[in-house]
């Protein structure tokens, strides 16, 4: 629990955002190697999600402790500190301007999931490996996004096991479909798809002058598209 106080002083305490200006090897190092569950505390802190969803906060922690072992320290890349590093990500481009405004806390509660678990439990090989060696999870997800398939599902066994879901009941369907769309946009097989979707004069019209969710949800996909990360761990 000492690792969640130190994540709920870092926004107290700051002067500044700590997520913005800061990169995540220096939050791994402030946090003693804990960066992902203290960088998702504090997020959830800033976002105002903990208070709006009545979300207990060692349950919180517990989230965030699962989907950190869920990771595979010994994975050079698709680690935790590589979620840590989307995550920070996200939020970057959730201070937008042209986005912040707009968002309802579900909609922040969906992005921020989906950034912490979009790799989990990455099994460090590709998905033409997957489907090549006949994996038990090319079988299971008929050869079909077969990766990321399986960390959104994931993630859901983490929201359920942590006990987070229960608080979380009035909005479970919905949030379900939003942190999968999210994670199934990182399919870099499909990029091509949104990108045609996705075109900023549009967004920045429908943005400003009235809010298109379905536009919207297009530039958060974007977002987690890009999977803006070349976080090495060694
Ligand atoms: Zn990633």
């Amino acid at each position: 629990m000492d690792r969640l106080e130190s994540g709920l002083d870092i926004c107290v305490c700051a002067d500044d955002d700590v997520c913005l200006n800061r990169t995540v090897y220096a939050i791994k190092t402030e946090t003693e190697g804990r960066c992902l569950p203290e960088l998702c505390v504090h997020l959830f802190h800033e976002y105002g999600l903990i208070s709006h969803y009545r979300l207990d906060a060692a349950t919180l922690w517990k989230l965030f402790s699962l989907i950190e072992e869920g990771y595979h320290s010994s994975n050079p890349y698709h680690n935790a500190v590589h979620a840590a590093d989307v995550t920070q990500a996200m939020h970057c481009f959730l201070q937008q301007e042209q986005i912040l405004p707009f968002m309802e806390p579900q909609e922040l509660l969906a992005c921020l999931l989906a950034a912490i678990a979009h790799d989990l439990d990455h099994p460090g090989v590709n998905q033409t490996f997957l489907i090549a060696t006949s994996n038990y999870l090319a079988k299971l997800y008929n050869n079909t996004s077969v990766l990321e398939n399986h960390h959104w599902r994931s993630a859901t066994s983490c929201l359920i096991e942590s006990g987070v879901m229960e608080s979380l009941r009035d909005i479970w369907s919905s949030l379900q479909d939003q942190i999968s769309a999210l994670i199934l946009a990182t399919d870099i097989t499909r990029q091509q798809e949104y990108l045609s979707h996705f075109k900023l004069q549009d967004f920045q019209h429908n943005v400003l002058v009235e809010r298109d969710a379905k536009l919207f949800m297009y530039a958060i996909k974007q977002a987690m598209a890009l999977d803006v990360s070349n976080v090495i761990d060694y």
